[in-house]
């Protein structure tokens, strides 16, 4: 758990979250700022900053995380859906601690900004 990191506070239940999900590995949540109608974010409790800091060990954490936010897609009405992970500033992520967004209940378009 790292004290100045905003998803360690999350899901150390320091900060308060609109929250869909909750175990002990994983977390998923409401996105502040929505940009779709269904906008959450999943993410490993334990704290990675983001996909390049990803080892071997993490393989089964990032598995679950796609399986939970595939699940809470469907049971929140969003059949059809898009998982982003932005990796670094350029690439739009804000917060250094890795999170899938699950973005659905609108028609999608290609390319993403
Ligand atoms: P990133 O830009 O790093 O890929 O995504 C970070 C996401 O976290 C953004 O979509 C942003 O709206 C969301 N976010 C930032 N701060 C908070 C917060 O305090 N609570 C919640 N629920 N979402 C947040
Ligand atoms: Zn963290």
């Amino acid at each position: 758990m790292s004290n100045n990191c905003l998803f360690c506070r999350i899901a150390a239940g320091e900060i308060p979250a609109d929250t869909l999900y909750n175990d002990d590995d994983v977390m998923a949540f409401w996105d502040i700022c929505p940009q779709a109608p269904k906008h959450f974010l999943v993410i490993p409790k334990q704290h990675i900053s983001g996909p390049s800091a990803l080892t071997e060990a993490d393989e089964n954490i990032i598995g679950k995380v796609l399986r939970i936010g595939a699940e809470l897609a469907k049971t929140n009405g969003a059949e059809h859906f898009r998982f982003v992970v932005n990796n670094g500033e350029e690439a739009g992520q804000t917060v250094f601690h890795f999170h899938l967004h699950v973005l659905g209940g609108r028609k999608m378009t290609w390319p993403p900004g």
